[in-house]
């Protein structure tokens, strides 16, 4: 139940917004250790669908290693902002290697993916400007929405005629603007045209941000994210966000684009300037997985291999999965809170952890299991997990009529 000790008008909103959701099993906050991707511990092996380690670096001997080292060297933490007495050779070798990775002319690293896009958004824009972002945008573009002194205007989920309209409405009234788009979008699994949004962006003369948070190292043939899968050259974006919790199976966020904004951040940027420099595990740990990343595309080829797989089988057995492209991150909706949050326990029940998603991280009316697909999965945990969503949605009338020929 919720905290006894939490204010009544907090106490009554949680309550209300959240439900029953937060109670004794709940499946937030939960300790997890036994869960990866494949893991036998304690005697009992646990599949887990719910951790973004895309290409299967987390567990790497490889990437332990290279943090272990580091510790020895300089220590835990740098103890200061960069600007300040915390800049370190690593977080240089990290930067040039994102920067070459992504073809960037720079990058610049800080400690969260979502104060990075916090602390950016909000910083890069002012009053005479004009900010335009998808309605399904991450809670951390809409944290920066927030604190922009910009106007910032929404628009429909991957609508890209109502983006067209908004800024042949209102882009001559502002002096600059910029429009803000995922790669990949975190709940849905969905990309965007980017092609047609980079067409936007010269015709009404705005700039471009993507946060490829989940689309670096998932789409493009060796892994460069939204850009490679389209075939579009990274120039055309004028900043690129990602973060290091994903991919890179560590924590931090990053920001590639061109030296000269790169250097204009790492002299203005709160988020940066104010706060302290990646610690030096970290920092290793992201150079070493974005080493494999660009050494072993084939994981990349294997980790879409699966998610196609997934989402191949997902319709086949009539599981709902909304707007999903089959790009690792797999929905698989159902028609009820209730039978979301049971399907989760009965997952669980079978050794496969997948945590339900449901409002506030989404619509009310689209309670969701929401999958993460990695290269470390095999076909039969796969299959496994599709069998027992397949046999509790049966149980429950909640399939839809499976499609026959999935059209990916
Ligand atoms: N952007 C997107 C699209 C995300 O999904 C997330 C978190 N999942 C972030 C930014 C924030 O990244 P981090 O968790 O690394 O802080």
């Amino acid at each position: 139940m919720i905290d006894a000790s939490l204010s009544s008008y907090a106490s009554r909103r949680l309550t209300f917004e959240i439900g029953s959701v937060i109670r004794s099993d709940s499946p937030y906050n939960t300790v997890v250790d036994e869960f990866r991707a494949t893991c036998a511990a304690s005697g009992k092996e646990f599949v887990s669908f719910a951790n973004y380690d895309y290409i299967g670096v987390a567990d790497e001997a490889y990437v332990a290693e290279r943090a272990i080292r580091t510790i020895r060297h300089f220590g835990f933490g740098v103890g200061a902002s960069r600007v300040v007495g915390g800049e370190r050779s690593f977080h240089r070798e990290l930067e040039d290697g994102l920067a070459r990775f992504m073809d960037t002319e720079a990058c610049l690293a800080l400690v969260s993916g979502y104060g990075t896009n916090a602390s950016l958004i909000g910083h890069v824009l002012g009053h005479n400007d004009l900010l335009i972002y998808d309605s399904l945008s991450h809670s951390s573009i809409m944290a920066g929405t927030s604190i922009t002194r910009a106007t910032a205007i929404e628009f429909p989920h991957n609508d890209l005629d109502a983006l067209e309209a908004l800024l042949k409405e209102h882009r001559s009234s502002y002096k600059r603007a910029m429009i803000v788009c995922e790669g990949l979008y975190s709940m849905d699994g969905d990309c965007v045209d980017l092609p047609r949004v980079v067409a936007l962006k010269k015709r009404y003369n705005t700039w471009l941000y993507v946060d490829e948070a989940h689309s670096l190292g998932v789409l493009g043939k060796t892994g460069r994210g939204i850009v490679e899968h389209f075939g579009i050259d990274r120039d055309e974006i004028d900043l690129t966000m990602g973060t290091l919790s994903k991919t890179f199976g560590t924590c931090g966020g990053f920001i590639g684009a061109s030296r000269a904004v790169i250097e204009w951040l790492r002299h203005t940027l709160p988020g940066y300037v104010y706060s302290v420099g990646l610690p030096p595990p970290v920092a290793a740990a992201a150079t070493a997985a974005l080493e494999i990343l660009d050494s072993e595309p084939e994981r990349v080829a294997q980790l879409q291999h699966n998610s196609r797989y997934f989402l191949s089988g997902a319709r086949r057995r009539g599981l709902r999965t909304g707007l999903a492209g089959g790009f690792a991150i797999i929905p698989v909706h159902f028609t009820s809170r209730e039978n979301a949050l049971d399907a989760y326990r009965m997952l669980l029940d079978n050794g496969i952890y997948a945590p339900p998603i449901v409002q506030l991280a989404v619509p009310k009316d689209l309670p969701r299991l929401r999958m993460f697909v990695s290269a470390a999965h095999t076909e039969a945990q796969i299959d496994r997990a599709l069998d027992l969503l397949e046999a509790f949605g049966m149980e429950r009338n909640d399939l839809i009529d499976p499609v026959s020929e999935p059209p990916i």
